[in-house]
């Protein structure tokens, strides 16, 4: 809808007496600003038929000359929210006539209907928004949202910016394509460009995180053919390094336009990019693509939604984000590009099958005519053990290794992996009071364990309701954080589970323990996740024995592998190959053409081929740098 016909339809629906000063589109939603917030509060049903009639998000705040002050309303705020609410903290935003209330019960902020949170604005005049606190400190969360109000005054400018230039209407495109940029025919660096005569999207901008070769690792952004700078919105699946490592490049290099995302995503993507900035030097001896200052812009270009909320990124492209069960606030992409023209949904990584952690993926989109889907283990023969099994499993290689007095080292992605194993782990130690072996956790564990705890809507109901009543699995006291004691120590001292990222061994605490632990044959080395080709990982998990590293002194040295090493599957936050054909059973509506994608070379082809002869539909696997007409 255009400006002129918003604030036209508004005039329509304000009552005169709630005196509207400005009308301003930010971001995905449209701020009324009005005098007479009593006014507007005397009609229950107002703010459901301004949403209805515009199609939009709805933000009423009262004009800023009449806001109460600080001081006055923070005391304000303090004696109207009950105490069990437990604030965490009050910030005033004045750029936005906003003041954001970070609770460990925001229910309780919000009270029965929106009651306490109407007459905080009722009586102060500043419009109440609450955050969650993780019931774990989170220097990510607090950073983020501490640059969130601190940049308020920026942040305000480019969302203005953005809500207008949404609201432009633009003319009917007749071709849509899609150019595949990287993780097609291979796993890493994920990215596809959707374009239109009229629009330039970008799903997904990843890094290959196992190898710090940049014609391996970056996907191919200078076979555009147009700048930076001309790309319309960047929409990001989930916060795994493969398929955002490499979006602060694109600050870096004059994109200054905004990225869609869930909100835990928004927080992994700030807490993981950071960390890719040490391993470029540590781990691969290169210097990183971006510095801490583009992670900062695109933060401060970030525009959050949540799961199934339609918004509109383009004039002509609205985008869907659906649960993909994969990790915290993951996504399948939906976009329904020019009035219907085409639907396409884009699966990111996606599970379809039991975890702790989530329901498993949305399958049930509103349209559909091309589905892109990931094939990591969409090979024949990649049909993984059962999740019963697997535990079973899991139990007795850490048991028999226990018993030998070593130590297990299982090697995790800091984020989705680690935290399904804690789950794993905790049930256990409640189901069996013997199994009470400190399970040692490394890196950025912890941190990443504290943001879930900040978002339970995002995980299954069981798990909601543990961390919404104070017994969260991540505070079980047989979790202990390596920080502060020395991995020597811990290696050297009583039997115990040490979880450590990076999950591939390429760098990180996984590295520094597995050269601590592999000469000892009584230690076990436990691989739960995906090994990429071109990782340390992989290469023992073939059976390599002897490997060359680089010793402290900086000369070359071999290190033995005679620890256990063993392979658990079926804790993978992928589905296996028959979780994807079930996925593909259940899709409603069934697509027109599938695109296979975020597999090896000829798993993605092996999976196309089956896919056509199951559907009878249209089925390929398309390289990098190849483009598909859509319409
Ligand atoms: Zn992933
Ligand atoms: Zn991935």
């Amino acid at each position: 809808m255009h400006y002129k016909d918003i604030v036209k339809k508004i005039s329509e629906i304000m009552p005169p007496d709630c005196e509207v000063t400005k009308v301003e589109p930010e971001g995905l939603a449209t701020v009324i600003y009005i005098k007479n917030i009593k006014a507007f509060y005397s009609n229950d049903r107002l703010i459901k038929e301004l949403a209805s009639a515009l199609k939009k998000k709805v933000t009423i705040r009262v004009d800023p000359a009449s806001l109460m002050n600080v001081e006055e309303a923070k005391a304000m705020i303090e004696s109207l929210v009950p105490k069990e609410a437990d604030i965490k903290g009050i910030t005033f935003v004045p750029e936005m006539c906003e003041v954001r209330i970070e609770a460990i019960k925001p229910g309780l902020v919000i009270g029965k209907g929106g009651s306490i949170l109407k007459e905080i604005m009722l009586r102060t005049n500043w419009a109440p928004v609450t955050l969650r606190a993780p019931t774990m400190p989170s220097a990510t969360l607090d950073g983020v949202r501490k640059i969130n109000a601190l940049e308020a005054g920026e942040r305000k400018k480019f969302l203005v910016n953005i809500g207008k230039k949404i609201c432009q209407p633009s003319p009917a495109g007749d071709w849509i394509r899609v150019v595949a940029l990287g993780g097609f025919r291979e796993v890493g660096r994920s990215c596809l460009l959707v374009q239109t005569p009229n629009s330039k999207v970008l799903i997904d901008v990843g890094v290959n995180p196992a190898t710090g070769d940049s014609t391996k690792s970056f996907p191919y952004l200078n076979m555009l053919g147009f700048s930076l700078e001309d790309i319309d919105a960047v929409v990001i699946s989930h916060g795994h390094m493969d398929h955002m490592g490499f979006l602060p490049y694109l600050f870096a290099y004059g994109y200054d336009g905004p990225v869609y995302c869930t909100p835990p995503t928004r927080d992994f993507m700030v807490l993981l990019q950071q960390d890719y900035l040490n391993l470029c030097k540590k781990a691969f001896d290169v210097d990183p693509p971006y510095t801490k200052k583009d992670i900062y812009k695109e933060l401060r270009n970030t525009i959050t939604v949540d799961y199934e909320e339609v918004v509109d990124i383009t004039p002509e492209i609205k985008m869907t984000l659906y649960n993909a069960g994969h990790m915290l606030g993951s996504a399948s992409v939906h976009l329904h590009i020019g009035e219907g023209a085409h639907n396409l949904v884009y699966t990111g990584d996606v599970k379809f099958g039991f975890t702790r952690l989530f329901d498993p993926a949305t399958t049930h989109f509103p349209r559909l005519e091309t589905l892109f889907i990931e094939s990591t283990y969409g090979g024949r023969n990649d049909i993984s053990v059962n999740r019963f099994d697997s535990e079973k499993r899991l139990f007795q290689i850490i048991k028999e290794t226990i018993a030998k007095r070593g130590k297990v080292l299982i090697p995790v992605f800091a984020v989705g992996r680690s935290q399904e194993l804690l789950l794993v782990l905790e049930e256990m130690s409640r189901r069996e009071p013997d199994f009470n072996i400190p399970i040692y956790i490394d890196g950025m564990i912890m941190e990443a364990s504290a943001i879930h705890t900040a978002y339970p809507e995002y995980m299954r109901e069981q798990l909601q309701r543990r961390i919404l009543s104070d017994r969260s699995p991540f505070e079980s006291p047989l979790i202990r954080v390596a920080k502060g004691m020395s991995r020597d120590e811990i290696v050297n001292g009583e039997p115990a589970i040490i979880l450590a990222p990076s999950g591939m061994l390429t760098g990180g605490p996984s590295y520094e323990y597995l050269k601590l632990m592999a000469d000892d044959p009584n230690n076990a080395l436990l691989f739960v996740g995906y090994q990429s080709a071109l990782s340390l990982g992989s290469k023992i998990q073939r059976g390599m024995k002897e490997l060359p590293i680089l010793g402290d002194d900086g000369k070359m040295k071999t290190l033995n592998i005679n620890m256990r090493v063993e392979t658990c599957e079926g804790f993978s936050g992928h589905s296996d190959r028959a979780q994807l054909m079930a996925y593909l059973k259940n899709l409603r509506p069934n697509p027109e053409r599938v695109i296979t994608m975020h597999g090896d070379w000829g798993k993605t082809e092996e999976f196309a081929r089956s896919i056509g002869m199951m559907m009878r539909k249209e089925s390929r696997a398309i390289a990098d740098l190849e483009a598909v007409r859509l319409k």
